[in-house]
């Protein structure tokens, strides 16, 4: 709705002749939302009973606060933890730690095939992304999207954490595999940047479903198939994933907003 919700329309909701489950009042809460006039105007046709009742609401929560017992303060490496990740990561970050043990050791027994862990890497953060930012596995989704933290800034804080996870790793890994870091790590970088630029439309966790899916279905299974390395996950291809990794995250960036709607946490 682009226009101001009608005088008769909005005398309608503030006196509740228009019930809470009428069609016509999600577009009207819809506008509320975001509408400062609409806002006033629905402020100066509230009934004096109901003008009575948030005021004393009002005085009583104040009266609460005032004499009520002091807030408990949490301890500071729960508070921590709280603002950088939830506790769902943690079954999704081991198996993260055995699916990439699992690749290194193929790639050892297997030194003259294509590289699994390379084949991995584009991919491994994006289950944890899908955990972190999801209504199913985050149980206190809805007043986590509520606080003002949310959107963005909340959601980059724990891509870090999954970054974190996810390299620490596959830098081990790489390292005895001999591997150039570049190698692994702008894949990862660039399938990040791109799951929180789509998931910002669809949501994070089909973003990461839908990114992860393409890549086994076009790249990784036909690579294990054929049993060669394609052109992707070669020294060749590092500028495009360089270019891709940079231009994916300020895309990222300047759809930052995207993330402060619902959808984000599908
Ligand atoms: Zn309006």
């Amino acid at each position: 709705m682009t226009a101001h919700v009608s005088a008769a329309t909005l005398q309608a909701y503030a006196t509740g002749a228009m019930g809470a489950d009428d069609v016509l009042a999600w577009p009207v809460e819809a506008h509320l939302e975001t509408c400062g006039d609409c806002q006033d105007r629905l402020a100066g046709q509230v009934t004096a009973p109901v003008r009575e009742m948030l005021a004393h609401t009002r005085l009583a929560v104040l009266a609460q606060a005032r004499n009520g017992p002091p807030p408990v303060r949490r301890r500071r490496l729960r508070r921590l933890s709280h603002r950088w990740a939830s506790w769902s990561v943690l079954p999704w970050a081991l198996v993260t730690l055995l699916a990439v043990t699992a690749a290194f050791l193929l790639d050892e027994a297997f030194a003259a095939g294509s590289s699994v862990v390379l084949l991995l890497a584009p991919v491994a953060p994006l289950g944890g992304l899908a955990v972190a930012w999801s209504r199913r596995s985050d149980p206190a989704w809805e007043t986590v999207s509520g606080t003002a933290r949310a959107g963005i800034e909340l959601l980059l804080r724990r891509t870090v954490v999954v970054l974190v996870i996810v390299l620490l790793p596959l830098a081990a890994v790489g390292w005895r595999l001999g591997t150039n870091p570049a190698l692994w790590l702008l894949p990862c970088l660039a399938f990040t940047a791109a799951a929180l630029l789509l998931g910002g439309l669809i949501g994070v966790s089909r973003a990461a479903a839908l990114l992860a899916g393409a890549w086994v279905l076009a790249v990784a299974l036909p690579t294990l198939i054929a049993d060669r390395q394609p052109v992707l996950i070669e020294p060749a291809s590092l500028p495009g994933w360089a270019v891709a990794a940079v231009a994916l995250a300020g895309l990222a960036l300047l759809r930052a907003d995207d993330h402060r709607h619902h959808t984000s946490w599908n």
